[in-house]
């Protein structure tokens, strides 16, 4: 595996689904192709609201960094970053500090092949790309990317957004939270958006046979189980809530906790 490697090196799988490249068609993005865009089509026929859950995501993703830069956080890793959408974690970052650092990290490598819009950093502030699979939390910790950009020593917000339910296995999606959590210093946050079923069961189960038909097994997970990966931190407020409750805009909730059928939250280490 090794380091980054060259966009032109890289099998974009065309004719295959990708869940990046659905969730991109939900958000109205370009960077999707007929495989995808087909899948996507199945998704929202048993799940009519991917496109609000998925905007919802998003927004949640646009508070919870204002509301990490607002408390001081200047340095951010991103795990699970997805296809570049405008405002991207380190333009809502960087408005608030422009100093700000980030460093994203996918396993897809069509996110990669995008990568230049998430490196467009302030000239004061620094951003990195780094193909890696979250399942092996050691080799982004030690990753020149992560070594140049961020400090370890200092406090870190870790997010982890519509990621988890990508990885199937509760176990290996707990061990893999708690080696960032062992390794980040006290101070360090921990923001995750994760999937769930509790609001529209058979929906929920439909979707997620239209994604292992496409190739990605996905879990969704119930609150007690989304609650476990912030075991041992402090869960800021409103606590673990529908996504789109978690400090709404104006006080404004916009869409059904069936609609976005995911829970959020933001968690700091003591
Ligand atoms: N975090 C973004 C994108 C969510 S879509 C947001 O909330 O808007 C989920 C992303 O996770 C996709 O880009 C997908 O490629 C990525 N992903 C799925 N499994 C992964 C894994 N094992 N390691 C790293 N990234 C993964």
């Amino acid at each position: 595996m090794g380091g980054t490697e060259e966009p032109g090196s890289v099998d974009l799988q065309l004719h295959r689904a990708h869940s990046a490249r659905m969730y991109d068609y939900y958000l109205g993005g370009t960077t999707n192709f007929a495989a995808d865009r087909e899948a996507a089509g199945q998704a929202m026929a048993v799940f009519p609201w991917a496109r609000t859950g998925a905007r919802e995501n998003r927004a949640f993703m646009h508070r919870s960094t204002e509301a990490l830069a607002a408390l001081g956080l200047d340095q951010f890793l991103d795990i699970g970053t997805g296809i570049p959408t405008s405002p991207n974690l380190h333009e809502v970052a960087q408005r608030a500090d422009p100093r700000a650092r980030v460093v994203y990290t996918d396993n897809d490598p069509i996110v990669l092949a995008h990568a230049q819009a998430l490196l467009r950093s302030t000239d004061a502030g620094r951003t990195a790309y780094l193909q890696a699979d979250v399942a092996d939390p050691e080799r982004i910790l030690a990753s020149r990317e992560v070594r140049e950009t961020l400090d370890l020593g200092r406090p870190v917000a870790l997010s982890l957004n519509a990621l988890l339910h990508f990885v199937a296995d509760d176990a290996a999606a707990l061990a893999v939270v708690e080696h960032f959590k062992r390794a980040l210093p006290s101070g360090s946050t921990l923001a995750i958006s994760h999937g769930t079923p509790e609001f529209a069961p058979a929906e929920t189960e439909r979707v997620t046979q239209v994604y292992a038909a496409a190739g990605t097994s996905v879990r969704m997970r119930d609150k007690a189980g989304i609650a476990r990966f912030f075991d041992g931190w402090e869960l800021l407020e409103p606590g673990l809530v529908p996504t789109q409750r978690w400090r709404p805009a104006d006080g404004k909730v916009e869409a059904e906790d069936a609609e976005v059928s995911a829970y959020a939250a933001v968690a700091r280490k003591p």
